[in-house]
């Protein structure tokens, strides 16, 4: 499921004839293809977290496909206004609104927010009367559960995301006169791929969060489930089932009897549209071990070094040579440029490429492109069939003073 199709190996081949240094390619008519289930139901109303990949042609895609869009900051915001989406359709979540970012994004149209503190809140009812208008605002709950698992977004550890219950208890909501309190928003939980402890996760926030609403005097409108729908990484796991997500979901939605269910979908929405074509420079035999040597590293792809899950890579050629492992290191002088422990050709050597699959979210801009100076990588897309350059690699001197 992490290889490529004929069509699109062939597109990759082609590109690496022309190309001499790492590049994106994303499949769009595999990622529209993928987002037309996913809208397809009455369940949950779907935003795209515009992090996860904020290129304009994958937004593009999103936006055809009848997703809104979950924004985090002046350029994401932007960049979602920049292809002609309405400013109705953009939601505004993130632990670090300033007042001077409330001011832009309510200047720019936006009226839908997730507050995460106190002076959110009071700076949200600010600018709300320096408009006159009303803002509708969700408040972000952070829980804390007994059999809880860590994981990048914290779990049970202190996080900035939201408030604990108690805090916000502390707030009088009618106070704020200009906002209108639609509901509760919580996510704590990343990349998961079992449906059954997503659906207990959920179970479990159901009944402090209706005591929370209570408490508040909050009519829940509107629940938002945030994100953490995961794709898998590795051969051996399978993928989410979609259909089976939205069933419990629905047992969610008729539980709490809210009007509106919402998630800000990344990753499950775009991941894996995307590949990472990589050239290798050389392979060595170091303590016994096979090193693969690559030109691109995390300086284009983080997230091995954060998470400590490589990407799937295969070899884009064909190989009859047996698999073996390598380790895979990238170009930076730091042993973190580490992408990963990969089964391959034993033959695979310079001048092969290999392609990392996985890599429609959380690449590009999550990286650290600027260390050591390296290139930054091109990014392309497949559209009908066909491949577009939307960013040619651009050297060093595109950036540095
Ligand atoms: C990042 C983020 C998401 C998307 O997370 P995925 O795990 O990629 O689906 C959703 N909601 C919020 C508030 C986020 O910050």
């Amino acid at each position: 499921m992490h290889c490529l199709s004929t069509s699109q190996r062939a597109i990759a081949q082609n590109l690496t004839q022309r190309e001499t240094t790492p590049f994106f390619c994303y499949d769009l008519d595999q990622l529209a293809a993928h987002l037309i289930p996913l809208v397809d139901q009455q369940i949950v109303k779907l935003w795209y977290a515009v992090k996860a990949n904020p290129l304009s042609r994958i937004i593009q895609t999103l936006d055809k496909a009848g997703f809104n869009f979950d924004v985090a900051s002046n350029g994401e915001l932007n960049q979602v206004l920049s292809q002609g989406i309405s400013p109705e359709r953009v939601l505004n979540t993130g632990p670090a609104k300033s007042l001077q970012q409330i001011r832009h994004f309510v200047a720019q149209g936006v009226r839908i927010f997730v507050a995460e503190s106190h002076n959110q809140v009071i700076w949200l009812n600010q600018v709300a009367n320096e408009y006159d208008i009303q803002l509708q605002v969700l408040l972000r709950v952070q829980l804390r559960f007994d059999k809880a698992e860590h994981n990048p977004l914290g779990g049970n550890t202190l996080t900035p995301f939201g408030l604990g219950c108690e805090q916000w208890q502390q707030l009088d909501l009618k106070e704020f006169k200009a906002l209108e309190f639609v509901g509760l928003h919580i996510f704590q939980w990343g990349n998961m791929l079992s449906t059954e402890t997503l659906a207990e996760l959920w179970q479990a926030m159901v009944k402090p969060l209706l005591e929370l609403a209570d408490t508040l005097g909050i009519e829940l409108k509107v629940l938002d489930l945030g994100g953490g729908l995961g794709i898998p990484y590795q051969p051996q796991q399978a993928s989410l089932d979609w259909p089976s997500l939205v069933e419990a979901l629905a047992q969610i939605k008729q539980q709490t009897g809210v009007e509106e269910l919402w998630m800000e979908l990344g990753r499950y929405a775009v991941g894996e549209c995307g590949f990472y074509l990589n050239p290798v420079v050389e392979q060595k035999t170091n303590y016994g071990e096979l090193q693969l040597i690559v030109s691109g590293g995390i300086n284009h792809l983080l997230r091995p070094a954060v998470t400590g899950q490589a990407f799937p890579a295969q070899l884009l050629r064909d190989s009859a040579a047996s698999e073996q492992k390598f380790h895979v290191h990238g170009p930076l002088c730091t042993a973190l440029d580490h992408l990963g422990d990969l089964p391959l050709p034993a033959d695979t050597s310079s001048g092969d490429w290999l392609v990392f699959s996985q890599c429609g979210a959380y690449g590009y801009t999550e990286s650290m492109p600027f260390f050591l100076c390296h290139e930054l990588p091109a990014e392309y897309v497949i559209e009908n069939g066909k491949s577009i350059c939307v960013r040619p690699s651009e050297p060093a001197a595109s950036y540095l003073r």
